[in-house]
């Protein structure tokens, strides 16, 4: 055999063996995405109110918007120590005020598996307590995994946190109503931030994240009956 002849096969033996890498790459991703998309559950927290908006004031001063953003930054925090960690978006990762149409249109932006409305109650009456789960009242595509998952929370939430539970509840609400078309979608009253008590537990950085976990633990529980 030639030099030259040497030459030329060992250039096509190199390409070939490119395209058969390239093959095995090809392969790689398509077990990579096959095994992991299916999987990739996205979920949108929505801590209520925010900027000018402060939402419910408590007895002791401390403001709704501040305790739902405490909340939900908790989950996320929680989510990231996780060997797994869900793909969990916020709509405000700041005190700041967002649009209720603008919340509901990054669910359905992200295409998002779950959206979850984080809120305080209030009553004119402080020995009103307890916890509130929120579902759309009217019937969609997303209703009957909603009405579970919002079961679901509520005992977890009654149970872990010690609350009373006010049961799940079904409302008009533009959040919910402009969700539950496209995911499971729930609004969380936690608790009154009028009532002494409920005001005191989340005045305390500790019990964010007890209740975060609890949200975590409730979404992932959820997650892996869909
Ligand atoms: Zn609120």
């Amino acid at each position: 055999m030639d030099s030259k002849l040497l030459i030329t096969r060992k250039v096509k033996m190199k390409e070939v063996l490119k395209n058969v890498s390239f093959i095995i790459l090809l392969l790689k991703m398509c077990f990579i995405f096959g095994q992991e998309i299916p999987n990739q559950k996205i979920i949108v927290i929505d801590p209520g109110h925010g900027g000018k908006d402060s939402g419910a004031i408590g007895v002791n001063g401390i403001q709704e918007k501040d305790v739902v953003l405490n909340i939900a930054n908790a989950i996320l925090k929680l989510n990231n120590e996780l060997d797994k960690p869900l793909d969990i978006y916020l709509t405000r990762y700041t005190d700041t005020l967002i649009s209720l149409s603008d919340r509901t249109k990054l669910a359905k932006a992200l295409k998002a598996d779950m959206f979850l409305s984080l809120h305080c109650n209030h009553s004119g009456n402080s020995d009103v307590r307890g916890i509130e789960v929120y579902v759309a009242n009217a019937e969609s595509n997303y209703s009957q995994e909603s009405i579970w998952l919002a079961f679901q929370l509520q005992t977890t939430l009654k149970n872990q946190l010690g609350f009373e539970s006010r049961g799940v509840k079904f409302a008009n609400f533009q959040v919910l109503r402009e969700t539950v078309e496209y995911c499971s979608a729930l609004l969380i009253e936690f608790g009154f931030l009028s009532n002494v008590d409920e005001a005191v537990y989340f005045s305390e950085s500790s019990n964010f994240t007890f209740t975060a976990l609890n949200i975590l633990k409730g979404i992932n529980n959820y997650l892996k009956k869909i």
